[in-house]
């Protein structure tokens, strides 16, 4: 299995390192030339209508094939088309459709400015890989670029030309629908892995044929939003924002990214697609981000809902003035740009840059010389849910699992094994894997549990019963989710399988659309009747492993003590129940670590392992109750940030660091041998946090700065080194500064954030040094 993975992983990078060495810089310098002169020659025709069409993008509203239905908004929306109003489009899809869609502009606009065609490309486009909380806990760029660059083909074979992912909000509480769309908790983390996805999907040349604009999003802090509840205010300050918020999308500004998206969010009161601290002065200032900036779905008429502006026209002229490019939507810039210029009351030289982003984006793309160059029949039917696909997602589903429970080594189960009972609502559920966010998967495509086990045992007496429903009723992107609360008539059943069966795999979790937009629980236990389920199971004698499908942290601490197994799947995408299979079965080892901390109870939410030092976090020796804790639950995670089981065993050697006292300019070299001691082949991943003890702002009792993925066979050791240097132990004061102190710091190393090894030392330095 590991060479066919490598096999995988080494086309997709031959591949990049070609697109790579065909885009030289003074490639790149001729074409930005070229381009400007282009682009400047094109706007010198415009009108002002044109221009302003070109920063208003439509979702798709009738049948793109067919003629177009009598309803008043579809016929409205076709004359924008042909009135040269829309200069870009979402949820058009396939070669046909966007071919379509092209020709209604192409052939009846006056300039023939091509669209563009964007669309949710979160996890894959029609191969769904796992989603992409799951994905983080693999902590591999090359998996991630890897299921980036696949999705990417796909939807460019499809005539897409730009994804809104990814997704790259922190998120520290799990009550938070999108979650599932993030890489987690740590900034860190998701910076690394946010830019390896925009390396996956733009692949640096965007004007390849099987490359696609990526979008970091949602600008800013909207992970934030309090309780966990979807669109609600978000209240962080400057600090948190800097040190926490931003990275992932400055990492991505830095790395390329050709857009940007706003948020829903407030943030300091303003809404961000109103901000203008957030766009005109820190992205497209500071950060000299040279790409668009499109608003999120409605997001400038939602000015107005959130108080910030007394209509539409004002909202226009706030979003436009902050530095929102496209409008998504809201149909704000088509009605009010034009009056808002010709009243004087914004400069034609802020639609004159927003235009030019988006015309860029166009001629980077290539779609000034071939605007049906995306939409190409043959390219669709070869490469859209190809068998490489996948192979590729059946592995990337494999990394992104994670092991957090093995009692006396039950897992792997053993191949000769003669009966399984496999049970559960989610046992045989060929759609819940395929997650939210799920692009052009067909609906109920996924292979299941019960099927990925069948596959791998075909000898082996499986007894299968789903034992109660989880999801009742009609399901889907926009329909709320009923949970089963109350039927158990299917237990039966499951206890009389279970009793037939040599051991017990139950499937429990959540549905697939209890996690996603506008999905916020205030429940993130097993709902419905699933723990019920598995304390008739727990009854019997019989080892117990439990599977669990979810795209949220979940607060199962009955399971953690009470199940002999549990393998965290996540929803897994196209090929979770193989990629379950392989892993029970013992043909892949799990290697993944949590991306995101699971807390005992919902109400330690948000509960994170790089939180602050507060004035009483420790546990005081005379018992009193006076600490930062809960009297009625743990104050700390139960199954913390980076952690994650292996089917063998890693032993770490004592750590060691070069010096005790560094100076600015040195580098602090640390290393630690790990060897496997156990039976299996296996990969670990090797973390280091770094503490800051004293410094002029309070800060985290650990923030992740390196990790590093090594395997090793039975019996094998090696040393791991890794080297910071001053700057890594830089912070953003709330001014935005960023500096480095001199003090004392700690380095930790370890295999999770709460099993690690402590190294102290000292940065002398003069003075605090600002870096940028
Ligand atoms: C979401 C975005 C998404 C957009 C377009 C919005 O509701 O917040 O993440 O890209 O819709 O589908």
């Amino acid at each position: 299995m590991t060479n066919r993975f490598s096999a995988i992983l080494s086309v997709v990078f031959i591949t990049l390192l070609y697109v790579t060495c065909n885009n030289s810089t003074s490639n790149n310098k001729t074409t930005n030339t070229k381009a400007m002169e282009f682009i400047d020659n094109l706007m010198k025709k415009m009108t002002l209508e044109e221009k302003i069409g070109q920063l208003n993008q439509l979702t798709s509203r009738w049948e793109m094939t067919g003629p177009a239905s009598a309803d008043a908004d579809d016929q409205k929306q076709l004359e924008m088309l042909k009135n040269g109003q829309v200069g870009s489009m979402l949820n058009v899809c396939g070669v046909a459709e966007t071919t379509e869609a092209q020709k209604l502009v192409m052939e009846n606009t006056r300039l023939k400015i091509p669209m563009l065609f964007a669309y949710d490309v979160i996890h894959g486009y029609k191969t769904m890989f796992p989603v992409p909380l799951a994905e983080s806990c693999a902590w591999d760029a090359e998996i991630s670029e890897t299921a980036a660059r696949i999705a990417a083909e796909e939807a460019a074979a499809s005539g897409l030309h730009w994804t809104f992912g990814p997704m790259m909000d922190l998120s520290r509480d799990a009550r938070w629908g999108r979650v599932m769309e993030s890489c987690g908790e740590d900034p860190y983390l998701a910076s690394i892995l946010s830019v390896a996805k925009t390396k996956g999907f733009q692949a640096n040349d965007l004007n390849a044929v099987n490359t696609i604009a990526a979008c970091a999003k949602h600008y800013a802090a909207y992970g934030f939003v309090e309780s966990g509840r979807d669109y609600n205010t978000v209240d962080i300050g400057t600090y948190t924002l800097h040190n926490v918020v931003l990275p992932p999308f400055k990492a991505s500004a830095k790395a390329g990214i050709a857009s940007f998206m706003n948020s829903f969010n407030i943030i300091d009161g303003t809404p961000s697609t109103a901000s203008t601290f957030l766009q005109r002065d820190l992205l497209k200032g500071k950060w000299a981000f040279e790409g668009l900036v499109i608003s999120d779905w409605g997001s400038i008429l939602e000015i107005v809902s959130h108080g910030a502006a007394k209509d539409l026209k004002e909202a226009s002229k706030k979003a436009i003035t902050a530095g929102s490019d496209i409008d998504m939507e809201s149909f704000a810039y088509v009605e009010h740009l034009k009056n808002l210029v010709e009243e004087g009351e914004i400069d034609i030289k802020l639609i004159d840059d927003a235009v030019r982003r988006v015309l860029t984006l166009k001629y980077k793309l290539g779609l000034f010389d071939n605007p049906y160059k995306y939409s190409d029949i043959q390219r669709e039917k070869e490469i859209v849910y190809s068998t490489a696909n996948q192979e590729a997602a059946r592995m990337v589903a494999c990394n992104s699992m994670v092991l957090l429970k093995n009692k006396d080594e039950v897992l792997p189960i053993s191949k000769k094994i003669k009966s399984i009972a496999v049970i559960g609502p989610l046992a045989d559920d060929k759609d819940a894997p395929l997650g939210s966010w799920r692009a052009k998967a067909v609906e109920g495509s996924a292979v299941s549990l019960l099927e990925g086990l069948k596959n791998a045992l075909p000898n082996t007496i499986i007894n299968y019963a789903k034992g109660c429903d989880l999801a009742i009723g009609e399901r889907g992107f926009v329909k709320e989710t009923f949970i089963n609360e109350s039927d158990i008539s299917g237990f039966k059943d499951a206890v009389d399988a279970a009793k037939k069966s040599d051991i017990i795999v139950l499937a429990l979790g959540e549905d697939c659309w209890q996690t996603g937009e506008g999905r916020s629980q205030a429940n993130i236990e097993l709902r419905g009747v699933q723990m019920q389920l598995f304390n008739e199971l727990r009854k019997l004698d019989k080892k117990v492993v439990v599977v669990l499908m979810n795209g949220r942290p979940l607060a199962i601490p009955k399971i953690a003590e009470q199940a002999d197994a549990i393998l965290e799947s996540w929803f897994g995408g196209s090929q979770a129940g193989n990629a379950i299979a392989d892993i029970l079965l013992g043909d892949f080892n799990p290697s993944g670590k949590l991306s995101m901390s699971f807390p005992y109870e919902v109400g330690q939410c948000p509960v994170y392992y790089n939180h602050m030092s507060t004035g009483r976090g420790n546990k005081p020796d005379n018992n009193n109750v006076f600490w930062s804790q809960y009297i009625d639950a743990p104050h700390i995670a139960l199954y913390p940030f980076g952690y994650g089981l292996s089917y063998t065993k890693f032993e770490y050697g004592k750590a060691h660091i070069n010096n005790t006292v560094f100076s600015e300019n040195e580098e602090i070299k640390l290393s630690v041998n790990i060897k496997n001691t156990g039976k299996y082949e296996g990969k670990e991943i090797v973390q280091l946090y770094i503490h800051d003890l004293h410094s002029e702002y309070t800060r985290p009792v650990k923030e992740l700065k390196a990790f590093k993925k090594i395997s090793l066979k039975p019996d094998e050791n090696k040393t791991v080194e890794f080297t910071l240097t001053s700057s890594d132990l830089a912070y953003y004061y709330p001014s935005g500064e960023y500096v480095v102190e001199p003090g004392m710091f700690e380095v930790l190393i370890g295999s999770s954030s709460v099993d690690l090894q402590i190294l102290p030392f000292e940065l002398k330095m003069g003075s605090v040094l600002t870096l940028d």
